[in-house]
């Protein structure tokens, strides 16, 4: 089974712990076919700080020369390639429109992390169930203006919070959103935006795919046919992670394809 793994996070990203060298080691010695680096296009972000500027990105000078040493010394042994995860483009349309040209990317995954003027739902605290409810339909709103700005991919790790939300012991059922999950996919669909299946939640008392079997399906059933898996690793442990069993999710919902991409253009492998 051809295994992709289009989602993790080197030494770029100020929440993550080891080199590219080191993840691409890691993302081979466990059997993975591709890896994409997916570093945050803005840590100021994740680190709390909504003061959102071009600078952070551009301290990151290197990047790009790091990866292609990183190819040097990987060779063939995995297909490696560049990407980036960009938060709520739509937040900041001119700075989203200046980091995705910074870089010759071969992907960009488009990830709402935050509602418009709030933190990262990783900083939230949840109480309250109908508070939760609340915050998923705007959460779910968020994406149809993100997907209008575009710059993007796949959309990343579609139902985040619930992730969060499960640390606080808070399990909302997505079918009472499905309104809204199948507006944000049908609009997926039509503007030829693909989704991502996120294996973090494997790794989180939540214990499913972010989003679950039941959104990879919809969006199948619905025409989708962009879908990549990515493992969200922060280092060599998770790298490639739960890959098998997203790919195994994507061929029972009907997927014969898992998407990579090579300098924004997708290419479906045979699963
Ligand atoms: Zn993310
Ligand atoms: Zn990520």
């Amino acid at each position: 089974m051809f295994l992709s793994d289009y989602h993790s996070h080197s030494l770029f990203s100020s929440d993550a712990k080891h080199t590219m060298e080191a993840m691409a080691l890691a993302a081979h010695a466990k059997g993975i076919n591709s890896l994409c680096f997916t570093d945050h296009a803005d840590d100021c972000m994740q680190e709390a700080d909504l003061s959102f500027t071009p600078d952070k990105y551009l301290e990151k000078a290197g990047i790009y020369e790091e990866y292609l040493k990183t190819c040097d010394i990987i060779g063939d042994r995995i297909t490696l390639r560049f990407g980036m995860e960009l938060s709520a483009a739509n937040q900041n349309p001119q700075l989203a429109e200046k980091l995705t040209n910074l870089y010759p990317f071969d992907f960009i995954i488009g990830s709402v992390h935050n509602l418009t003027g709030t933190n990262d739902f990783y900083f939230l605290s949840y109480k309250e169930e109908s508070e939760c409810h609340s915050l998923m339909d705007r959460y779910l709103d968020e994406h149809i203006a993100m997907i209008d700005t575009g710059g993007f991919d796949v959309i990343g790790h579609i139902s985040y919070p619930m992730k969060y939300m499960a640390r606080y012991n808070i399990r909302i059922d997505l079918k009472d959103h499905w309104d809204k999950v199948e507006a944000l996919l049908s609009h997926a669909v039509h503007k030829g935006i693909g989704i991502e299946v996120n294996t973090s939640g494997l790794r989180d008392p939540l214990g499913t795919t972010i989003p679950n079997f039941d959104v990879i399906k919809l969006y199948h059933d619905l025409g989708g046919e962009i879908i990549t898996t990515g493992s969200d690793s922060h280092n060599t442990d998770d790298v490639g992670e739960g890959i098998r069993e997203a790919t195994g999710l994507l061929k029972e919902a009907g997927f014969k394809y898992v998407t990579v991409f090579n300098q924004r253009k997708p290419e479906f492998i045979k699963i």
